[in-house]
C-alpha cells in the first residue's frame, strides 16, 4: 500500500511505533523498501530528513567515542570470505532456532514466539527444551493458531559466491568487527604502535532474520557503528574510569549461577567494579560513556537499563556481555547497543587460521634474560609427510606458542593445526638464552556496538510529542536533522529575496537550513515542527523596516525578535 489515509481518530487511537512510522513516512524520514512492489519485510529506506538524522547520529558517535579518544576509524567490505568466519566462529555459531507452523507455513523465531508467550530466557534454551516449552505452553502460530514443527536451527547470514562463476563462498558480514579484526597488525602499525588501541567503523551489516516484523527495529540489512578496543590483559586497569566513576546506570546482573536479578539495580559504576558486578574497567568505562551518549540523544536514564546476559545467552566470542536496553513503547525493553568482553577469541583464532602473528610488542622499562624455547621444524620428517607442502605447513605453526607446543605434545602426543596434525617428530624443541627487551601479547578486547537505525527510530520514539494537537519532534538540538528554516511572511517579493538572502547566508556558514515559502504560515511552522527542526526565522514586514526577523522556537514556541546582524552569532550561540 503506497498511501495510508490517515484520520485524526487512527491517530489517537495509534501507539507511538504507528505514529512514528506515519510521520516516517509522511514527512521522509523512513518507510518500507520497494514499497511500489509490496514492500519486503526487514528493510527500510531513509529518506532526506531521515538520512540526515541518522548521519548526526553517527557523527555524534564518532565524536563521543572515537574523537575524544584519537581512536582511529577504518572503513572495510560487507562481503567478506567464508574463510574469516570460519575462524570467527560465525559459520559454526551465528544462526537460529526456527519453527514453521504446519497450517499456514509462516516461520518463526522461537525464542521470540515464546517471550510473547510470556517465557523469559527462551534465548538460552537447547532445541529440544525449545520444543517442550512450546508443547508444555501449548504456544501456536499468532497468526492462524495452527501448530508448530519441530524447532531447528538456521543460518542466518546471508550466503553470495565471490565471482559470478566461483565458488568461493562468501557471506554479508552481521558484524563490522571481523574488518576489524583482521586488519588489527596493519592499523595498530599505521598508529605507529600507540597501546591501548580502538579501532572502529561504521558501516551495513546483514543478517537474514527470520522473521522481521518489527520496522526499523529488525532489520535484514542496518547500520553498524562498533570499536574494539584492544588493551594488555595483564594490565586492564582504566586511567579514565575515574571520569566516570560516579555515573550511575541501572544494570541488571546475573546473581547467582544461571539467575538474573528481577529488578534493575542503580548503582554507580566504581560500585559495578567494586562489587564486580562489570569484569573490567574498559567496558564499564564504554559502558557509562554509552549511557551518557543515549542520554544526550534524548532518553532518559529510567527508560535505559543493562541487562547481563547468562553464559547460555551470549555470543560464543565473550566472556561477559551487557545489552544496553531502552524502553520502546510497543516493543518493551529493546537492545541499542552490546556490550561484549571479547577476550583474545578473535584475534588468537585469526592467528590460527591465517597463520598471521598478530601479537603486539610491549617493551619492558629494563630488559631481562629470559630462557627462550624455539620451534625448529624437522625438514626431513616434515617434507616426508607433507610432501611439496612442507613450506606452507611449517607457516601455519610459526605463530604458535613453543611453550604450549610443547603442552599439547606431552598431553596428547599431538599438535593440531588448521587441517594439519603434527607430531613430536616434527619438531625439537630447543631452549635458548635471550635479552628480552620486552613482551609479546595477544591483546583482550572489549567492543560496544550500536545499531544507528534501532537508535534512529528510539531517538524519535522519544522526541515525539504533541501540542494542541500537532505533532512536535522534540529531537535534541545537537542532532536536530535541520537545525533552522526561513520563511517569508507571505509570498511578496521584497519578503522573498530577503528571506532568501539570510537563507543562503546560513548556508553559507554551514548551518543546516531549508527555505518554505508554500503554504500559510502557520503550516510551515506545523511541519517544521513534524520534523523537528528548532528554530524558525520568519522575514514579515518589520523586516524591511528595521532589518530584524521573528526567531521561534519549536519547543515552546516563543517568538523574539532579533536583528539580522546578530542572527548568525545567535545561531551559533543557541546550537553549542
Ligand atoms: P549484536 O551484535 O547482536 O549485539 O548487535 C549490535 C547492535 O546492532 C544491537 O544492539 C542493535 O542495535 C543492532 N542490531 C542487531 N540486529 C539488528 C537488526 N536485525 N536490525 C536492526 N538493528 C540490529
Amino acid at each position: 500500500m503506497i498511501f495510508r489515509a490517515w484520520s485524526w481518530l487512527a491517530m489517537e487511537k495509534a501507539d507511538k511505533y504507528e505514529k512514528v512510522m506515519e510521520l516516517g513516512r509522511r514527512r521522509g524520514f523512513f518507510w518500507p523498501s520497494y514499497e511500489i512492489y509490496g514492500g519486503v519485510g526487514g528493510f527500510i529506506d531513509f529518506g532526506p530528513v531521515g538520512v540526515a538524522l541518522k548521519r548526526k547520529i553517527e557523527n555524534s558517535w564518532r565524536d563521543f567515542f572515537l574523537r575524544r579518544h584519537e581512536f582511529l576509524e577504518i572503513e572495510t567490505p560487507i562481503i567478506t570470505p567464508r574463510k574469516v568466519f570460519e575462524a570467527s566462529g560465525h559459520v559454526e555459531h551465528f544462526k537460529d532456532p526456527v519453527v514453521e507452523c504446519k497450517g499456514c507455513g509462516r516461520k518463526y523465531r522461537v525464542d521470540h514466539v515464546l517471550a510473547e508467550a510470556g517465557v523469559a530466557e527462551a534465548e538460552s534454551m537447547s532445541l529440544s527444551e525449545l520444543d517442550n516449552m512450546l508443547r508444555s505452553r501449548g504456544v501456536t502460530c499468532p497468526e492462524c493458531r495452527g501448530e508448530f514443527s519441530e524447532p531447528k536451527y538456521v543460518q542466518t547470514m546471508f550466503e553470495t559466491t565471490i565471482g559470478p562463476y566461483a565458488e568461493a563462498i562468501g557471506y554479508g558480514r552481521p558484524e563490522a568487527a571481523q574488518g576489524i579484526f583482521v586488519n588489527f597488525k596493519r592499523v595498530y602499525e599505521v598508529g605507529r604502535g600507540r597501546f591501548p588501541i580502538a579501532i572502529g567503523q561504521i558501516g551495513r551489516a546483514m543478517r537474514n532474520e527470520v522473521s522481521p516484523r518489527q520496522g526499523p527495529i529488525r532489520l535484514r540489512e542496518f547500520t553498524i557503528m562498533e570499536f574494539e578496543f584492544f588493551f594488555d590483559p595483564e594490565e586492564p586497569s582504566c586511567p579514565l574510569l575515574s571520569k566516570v566513576e560516579d555515573t550511575e546506570i541501572r544494570i541488571i546482573p546475573i546473581q547467582s549461577e544461571g539467575k538474573r536479578s528481577e529488578k534493575p539495580i542503580q548503582l554507580t559504576i566504581r560500585e559495578a567494579i567494586d562489587k564486580k558486578i562489570i569484569l573490567m574497567e574498559w567496558m564499564a568505562y564504554f559502558m557509562a560513556l554509552s549511557h551518557d551518549f543515549v542520554s544526550q540523544l534524548g532518553i532518559p536514564m529510567e527508560k535505559q537499563r543493562f541487562e547481563e546476559k547468562l553464559p547460555t545467552e551470549r555470543a560464543h566470542y565473550s566472556a561477559q556481555t551487557f545489552d544496553q536496553e531502552v524502553y520502546l513503547e510497543r516493543w518493551g525493553w529493546t537492545e541499542i547497543a552490546g556490550h561484549a568482553y571479547r577476550t583474545s577469541y578473535d584475534i588468537s583464532r585469526h592467528m590460527e587460521y591465517s597463520g598471521v602473528d598478530m601479537r603486539v610488542f610491549r617493551p619492558y622499562t629494563q630488559p631481562i634474560e629470559v630462557e627462550e624455547k624455539r620451534l625448529i621444524p624437522v625438514m626431513e620428517e616434515i617434507k616426508k609427510d607433507f610432501g611439496e607442502n612442507y613450506a606452507e605447513v611449517v607457516h601455519t605453526v610459526e605463530s604458535k606458542d613453543p611453550e604450549e607446543v610443547e603442552r599439547e605434545f606431552l598431553e596428547k602426543g599431538f599438535l593440531k593445526v588448521g587441517k594439519y596434525t603434527f607430531f613430536r617428530r616434527h619438531f625439537n624443541i630447543k631452549r635458548f638464552k635471550v635479552k628480552d627487551a620486552g613482551k609479546r601479547i595477544i591483546p583482550h578486547v572489549v567492543e560496544p556496538s550500536f545499531g544507528a537505525d534501532r537508535l534512529t527510530y528510539a531517538v524519535m520514539e522519544y522526541a515525539y510529542s504533541t501540542k494542541n494537537d500537532r505533532v512536535i519532534l522534540k529531537i535534541p538540538k545537537k542532532i536536530a536533522p535541520i537545525q533552522a528554516v526561513v520563511l517569508p511572511l507571505m509570498t511578496r517579493d521584497e519578503l522573498t529575496s530577503k528571506a532568501r538572502e539570510i537563507y543562503l547566508d546560513l548556508m553559507e556558514h554551514r548551518f543546516d537550513v531549508y527555505y518554505d515559502e508554500i503554504g500559510s504560515i502557520g503550516r510551515r511552522y506545523a511541519r517544521a515542527d513534524e520534523i523537528g527542526v528548532p528554530v524558525a526565522i520568519t522575514v514579515d514586514y518589520d523586516t524591511l523596516k528595521d532589518d530584524s526577523v521573528t526567531v521561534r522556537e519549536r519547543d515552546t514556541w516563543e517568538q523574539r525578535r532579533i536583528g539580522v546582524s546578530n542572527l548568525l552569532s545567535f545561531l551559533h550561540g543557541y546550537f553549542n
